[in-house]
């Protein structure tokens, strides 16, 4: 059996067979991880200093040569890299005395902070499978995002106390600003204006505490406020569109699960994206006392000046392990970190390794590569390399730039 890497789900169970250049078979396999697999076999990277194709250990010196150097170094991306790899991203750091960050500072930091600070109830999901009668999923689209999430833990699987699943069993409730793939599957849906998350919100505990909600379809309210009395086990998945909406208003999401524990029984678990995100958001917690936006120069300092979207415009040059920030980045940022001297660890190619000054090609985790990670409900996954590869981990490549400095 192999492990899907495609998303923080972490599916365990996918049996896969190869023929040259494509996947033969596959079981238990989403579309989205057919993708993942697939991406073996196209754009990949090669070794590279300033454009020019170049032997696998000039790149590495020349990548330690630039961080050595670097008056302001950042370290980012690691939330596609394994437990392992991330620990040695974080040691590097400290050496470097240089600023680290990840994904989870723009999207879900937020949340899964509240969460492995304990400030914010959660649960594994085998407990949602196990155990619960309501789900909700606010702002995610969890069919494209984790095609999986439904039939494996949230909607369709029997569960220890759920044996008679979706048909009977389980809500399923989508808030939205529209009507997403997984609203179309689910009992229950809810449309939001964007921007509209905090008074959903408010107009919940409103019912909750006996007064009449002053948005939305009153009567609908209502009959969903009574849905959520009546579970069980209730299980909130927030997605990004829940984040963003509430940014500075986050205590609003807590008041209202606060509300609803104290007449019936939730859990939140933030519908994380990258497979590892939650690995290193823990790494650094353990290190550090947060979860991302750090700097090391001269201790420990956290704060929204370290976060990429602020340390890309001082810095003077970048190590972007396992992600695409010119690609997923508002322009004038992207356009800093262009400006610096990227260094890029990546399996595959993209905007940022065609900007980037140095390119280390590395083995995709899971599939190349072995190692252990964070599913987004806590759950730590070994994995084991399903195909052979001359390529290094990134562990091994962090390792040996560790090494040249
Ligand atoms: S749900 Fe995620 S981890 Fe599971 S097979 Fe699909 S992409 Fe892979």
């Amino acid at each position: 059996m192999a492990v899907c890497t495609g998303c923080s789900l972490l599916c365990e169970d996918i049996e896969v067979a190869l023929k040259t250049g494509a996947i033969e078979k596959a079981k238990n396999l989403c579309r989205k991880g057919q993708g993942h697999f697939q991406a073996l076999f196209s754009d990949r990277t090669v070794p590279s200093v300033e454009g020019g194709e170049t032997s696998l250990d000039q790149a590495i010196e020349k990548a330690a040569n630039i961080l050595m150097n670097a008056k302001d170094p950042l370290l980012y991306g690691w939330s596609n890299s394994s437990l392992e790899a991330q620990k040695v991203g974080i040691e590097l750091a400290k050496k470097l005395e240089a600023k680290i960050d990840d994904t989870s500072s723009f999207c879900q930091g937020q949340l899964l902070e509240r969460v492995l600070k304990g400030e914010l109830p959660s649960c594994t999901l085998d407990d949602v499978r196990n155990f619960a009668d309501v789900s909700v999923f606010w702002g995610a689209d969890p069919s494209n995002s984790h095609p999986r999430h439904l039939s494996r833990f949230s909607y369709y699987p029997r569960g220890s106390k759920r044996q008679k699943g979706y048909e009977e069993e389980r809500n399923c409730v989508v808030i939205d600003v529209r009507k997403s793939s997984t609203a179309k599957l689910c009992s229950d849906y809810f449309r939001i204006p964007p921007g509209g998350d905090a008074e959903f919100a408010e107009a919940i505990i409103a019912i909750l505490d006996g007064k009449m909600p002053r948005f939305g379809d009153k009567k609908r309210m209502i009959g969903l406020a009574s849905i959520f009395k009546k579970a069980d086990f209730g299980a909130i998945f927030p997605g990004l569109g829940l984040v963003y909406s509430l940014v500075q208003k986050m205590e609003i999401f807590e008041n209202l699960v606060a509300r609803l524990n104290d007449v019936s029984n939730y859990k939140v678990v933030p519908m994380v994206g990258h497979y590892n995100m939650r690995g290193f958001n823990e790494l650094m917690l353990d290190e550090t006392g947060y979860i991302n936006q750090i700097s090391f120069k001269n201790g420990v300092h956290h704060g929204s000046e370290n976060s990429v979207t602020m340390a890309a415009k001082s810095s003077d040059a970048c190590l972007v392990v396992g992600s695409d920030p010119l690609s997923a980045l508002p322009f004038v940022i992207a356009r800093s970190l262009a400006k610096s001297q990227l260094v890029v660890i990546d399996p595959r190619r993209s905007l940022t390794t065609d900007a980037a000054k140095v390119v280390i090609p590395s083995a995709m985790s899971g599939l190349e590569s072995g190692g252990k990670a964070v599913r987004m409900d806590g759950v730590r996954i070994s994995f084991e390399p399903i195909f052979e590869s001359n390529l290094l981990s990134d562990e091994e490549i962090l390792t040996r730039i560790m090494e040249a400095i």
